[in-house]
């Protein structure tokens, strides 16, 4: 399977690529997840990615492009992906498109995870995560089991400004996107408001 996740920040997209993954076999490339750790790596990708995440900015699409195309080169991706958080705006949609023709690797489809602006503030600020684990919980919608509340922590960027900053940028830069991949047939809108199981389920359905 070679799926790509899309949704404005907040969706669910981390929460039900782990799902996934499990089911599928895949690996799970979370673009978030690989700058995060490059930034606290401090390597020079990581320097670079640093203010522009804190502010709720797109890293520039030539750091990520680089970086995602090396990632999906890796022998754990030739049995198939989901790519969480990635492509974001057209310039990394036409160039994932053109890695994958160089590899000769379709693309299985695109879930859009939907889920209105005004659910998307109160997601993020409540959202933990749990270092030990990389799970992540919501301190009212997913709440964590009390044992292990005080280690987990919250990232700098969901802030409600910063939020608000990248809601914008996703409809500035990442819906158009949803049309490039409606138009080629291969985009399955989801509803992502629900239980985790239940939007699980229809993601699940979509791909059926
Ligand atoms: P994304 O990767 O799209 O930014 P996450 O999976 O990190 O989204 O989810 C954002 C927050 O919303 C987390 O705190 C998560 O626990 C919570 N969450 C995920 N799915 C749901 C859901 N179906 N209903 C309510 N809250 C959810
Ligand atoms: P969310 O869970 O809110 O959807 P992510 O964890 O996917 O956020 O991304 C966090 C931040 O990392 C983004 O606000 C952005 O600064 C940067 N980032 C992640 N993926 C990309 C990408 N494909 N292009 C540009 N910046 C990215």
């Amino acid at each position: 399977m070679r799926i790509i996740l899309v949704g404005p920040p907040g969706a669910g997209k981390g929460t039900q690529a782990a799902r996934l993954v499990d089911s599928y076999n895949i690996p799970h490339i979370s673009t978030g997840d690989m700058l995060r750790a490059a930034v606290a790596a401090k390597t020079e990708l990581g320097k670079q990615a640093d203010e522009c995440m804190s502010r709720g900015d797109l890293v520039p699409d030539g750091l990520v492009i680089a970086m995602t195309v090396e990632r999906l080169g890796q022998p754990d991706c030739a049995r198939g992906f989901m790519l969480d958080g990635f492509p974001r705006t057209r310039a990394q949609a036409f160039a994932l498109t053109d890695a994958l023709e160089k590899a000769a690797i379709v693309l299985d489809a695109v879930v859009l995870i939907e889920v209105p602006d005004d659910q998307i503030v109160g997601r993020i600020v409540g959202r933990r995560s749990d270092p030990e684990t990389g799970k992540i919980y919501h301190l009212s919608f997913q709440p964590p089991p009390p044992e292990i509340v005080d280690r987990l922590v919250q990232r700098k960027d969901d802030t409600e400004d910063a939020c608000r900053a990248r809601l914008a940028k996703y409809h500035a830069e990442t819906a158009p996107i949803v049309d490039y991949y409606a138009e080629q047939g291969r985009l399955k809108r989801v509803d992502g408001v629900g239980s985790a199981d239940e939007v699980e389920l229809r993601i699940k359905a979509a791909l059926a």
